[in-house]
């Protein structure tokens, strides 16, 4: 199958080219020049516009268009509306006007709002994001758009970001003032998330009721092969996962995402997209995009993909990794330049970073806590959930006599030349790589890598913008003051690097050395997303936000209900599968191997007394001791799990089910995965891992 990809990318996506061309001049400039700059739509053009996108998107087949929002639910929401307008005499014409795009009103009381709106009030609103393109998928109009309350608080994740955006590109554009920059009108923050993923065989995946319930494997004895021989990792693409990648991509291209690289990941069956970074808010809404289409598109391959941080027990779980720039007038704030220790302005912007990472590591830390990122890290897996920085050897020497007030030799080369005729002379990548660093600098970008698989990367960036913001801000206080501007960069460079070069590790983030070390040095150790979710109202934190009009301390509130009841939940509800699971599935499969085990002991005996029957009497044995200890587990889980429920304060809630109920679980999955490696293979009722990872 050839495709002509310059022809289909963006072919669904109502972007600059559409309307430069479809929409009159004067509309066209006002609309650009809005959103450049970050400033409110005139709302004399939105008729204009209205028509313009639905007559566009008529074209491409669509019949209805939908307000498209992102709710605290870490997942899209849409309700379709049809164009359609009478006109009588039984017939229709296809309307759309400015107001229905600009504002969309919604019953949001099925939405989680963490208390925010009360139930006599259970209006919101939807409101157009111009700056992120609407497109057409599956014969609707998407619009992209904000939600909230009546009242106007944010009910979902875009709003804050949106928020975030402007204020570091407030606080961004007084530092660059100060460095003679009088052309800049806004700073964007640009963002590549690296999105992995499991992919298994649909038929397998619909036998497995944890899968269906809950994202990931409750139970399951580990296969003799799991990652160990790391032949997976950029191993050739099997045949069907090609095919289907391969879908993937003219789909996502069709939306206009840069999708650009694909690969196998370290465990069997993961595997890894990356797209070309965006500015930040179209970046959160192309990855909610492209996790929507890649379980469909599996689908249609018969296959399922997971995007649970932790499908299965054993093997590497999926992450996300959150590439993090600054832009200004097209050029990267982050790009080190050729002599780092020449461009002031690149240091510091790299020290505001590191220090706001340092203040707000907790927020950091929240931004990418949920029940399903525990299984990856902190909580019950290494690396442990302690936020520091890698900075690579050329910087950190860099740092270090800066602090120190050394001489800065240099890292031996910042340009590499290999000596090879035919390879040209390229500029050594200023970082090397390191695998274990939950936020590093590489290169150009620094690269958050605690962020979830299946979660919204709004969160993460709004804490990231409003952190930085916060310090850009600090920082110009200090300089718009200065007598000396060039001495005041150096000693604030000087102060900030040696204030906050604890956070700086460059070593194995996974060893159980690193933890002592950062215990030493004061670093927040948050295990669990509950230990985390306790230290998100802080005055400190609360005062990040509110002051950069972010988050105000109500809508910050109504976050922190809903993060305790989200984790709740989704314990609750695993909780309840293993019961379902263990009752009606493992528990009765081994009964029934041990009856067959003992039929065929009475027939042996029937034959003649002497048979040995040692094989039988030693496995049902065994069986028993081992289904009563998972029955009795059962119950016992069964008992945590309800008096757990009854908890009316969502904090002492949700620690009760990180504290009590997790354990539990545990003690029923261990008696039935060791009854699984007694069992015949018949008699067990799902799927293993070997057939799951092995057989797609
Ligand atoms: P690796 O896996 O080696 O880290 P990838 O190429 O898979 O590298 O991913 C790097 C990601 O970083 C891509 O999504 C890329 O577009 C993104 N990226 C590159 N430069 C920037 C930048 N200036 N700002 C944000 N993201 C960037
Ligand atoms: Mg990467």
């Amino acid at each position: 199958m050839t495709k002509n990809v310059s022809e289909i990318f963006g072919a669904m996506v109502f972007n600059d080219d559409v309307m430069r061309e479809r929409l009159p001049k004067e509309v066209y400039k006002s609309l650009t020049r809005s959103v450049a700059t970050g400033k409110t739509i005139d709302p004399s053009i939105a008729d204009v516009v209205a028509n313009a996108m639905k007559d566009w998107a008529v074209e491409k087949g669509a019949t209805h268009y939908t307000h498209w929002f992102q709710p605290l639910t870490g997942v899209t929401a849409e309700k379709h509306d049809a164009f359609i307008a009478p006109v009588g005499n039984c017939k229709v014409v296809m309307e759309f006007s400015g107001k229905e795009l600009i504002r969309g009103e919604s019953d949001a009381s099925s939405f989680p709002s963490g208390g925010l709106r009360a139930t006599f009030e259970a209006r919101g609103y939807t409101a157009w994001d111009p700056a992120s393109y609407a497109f057409v998928k599956d014969g609707t109009l998407y619009i992209p758009t904000a939600f909230c309350s009546y009242t106007g608080e944010a009910l979902d994740s875009k709003t804050p970001l949106l928020r975030s955006m402007d204020a570091i590109s407030h606080e961004a554009l007084r530092l660059l003032r100060l460095f003679g920059d009088t052309q800049c009108r806004r700073v964007e923050v640009t963002v590549g998330a690296e999105q992995e993923y499991f992919i298994i065989d649909k038929a397998m995946y619909d036998r497995r009721k944890d899968l269906v319930y809950t994202g990931r494997t409750l139970f399951g004895a580990p296969a003799p092969k799991g990652q160990e021989l790391e032949d997976h990792y950029f191993g050739p693409l099997k045949t069907r996962i090609a095919a289907f990648m391969s879908d993937l991509d003219e789909a996502l291209w069709k939306m206009g995402i840069n999708a650009k690289t694909k690969h196998n990941e370290a465990a069997p069956a993961q595997h890894e997209l990356a797209p070309i970074y965006a500015t930040v808010n179209i970046a959160v809404d192309q990855n909610l995009l492209t996790m929507e289409y890649m379980k469909k598109i599996a689908e249609r391959h018969g296959l399922v993909c997971l995007l649970h941080e932790k499908p299965y027990a054993g093997v590497n779980g999926s992450g996300k990794h959150n590439n993090w720039s600054i832009t200004a007038n097209g050029k990267n704030l982050l790009d080190p330049g050729k002599t780092p220790e020449e461009n002031a302005k690149f240091l510091l912007i790299l020290a505001a970073v590191i220090k706001a990472v340092d203040d707000y590591q907790d927020l950091l830390r929240i931004s990418i806590a949920h029940a399903g990122n525990d299984h990856r890290l902190g909580a019950n897996e290494a690396p442990p959930a302690i936020v520091s920085i890698f900075v690579g050897e050329e910087l950190g020497t860099l740092i270090d006599s800066i602090v120190d007030g050394t001489a800065y030799k240099g890292a031996k080369a910042a340009m590499m030349d290999l000596g090879i005729p035919t390879v040209p002379v390229f500029r050594k990548d200023t970082t090397d790589r390191n695998r274990t660093s939950p936020f590093a600098f590489t290169g150009n970008k620094f690269e958050f890598r605690m962020l979830g698989s299946s979660q919204n990367i709004a969160m993460p960036n709004t804490v990231l913008n409003t952190a930085v913001a916060e310090v850009f801000c600090q920082f110009a206080n200090v300089l718009e003051k200065a007598e000396n501007f060039d001495a005041a960069v150096a000693k604030l460079i000087k102060d900030t690097f040696t204030a906050h070069r604890r956070i700086i590790f460059d070593g194995n983030g996974y060893s159980q050395a690193w933890e002592e070390e950062a215990a030493h040095r004061g670093l927040l150790n948050l295990r669990t997303s509950v230990d985390a979710y306790k230290t998100f109202m802080d005055p400190k934190n609360v005062k990040l936000f509110a002051s950069h009009g972010v988050m105000s301390e109500t809508e910050m509130r109504s976050r922190e209900e809903i993060f305790f009841e989200n984790y709740s939940k989704i314990v609750n509800i695993e909780a309840l599968t293993m019961i379902v699971m263990a009752t009606r599935d493992y528990i009765p499969a081994v009964e029934q191997y041990i009856a067959e085990l003992a039929d065929v002991a009475v027939k042996k005996q029937s034959i003649a007394a002497n048979i040995s029957c040692r094989v039988e009497s030693e496995l049902i044995r065994r069986l028993s001791d081992l289904n009563t200890k998972a029955f009795n587990a059962m119950e016992a889980l069964k008992s945590i799990e309800t008096s757990a429920a009854a908890i009316a304060d969502a904090k002492l809630r949700a620690e009760c089910y990180c504290d009590k109920v997790l354990p539990a679980m545990k003690v029923l999955r261990d008696a039935i995965d060791e009854m699984e490696t007694l069992t015949a293979s018949k008699h067990w009722p799902v799927p293993t891992y070997g057939d799951m990872m092995f057989r797609v």
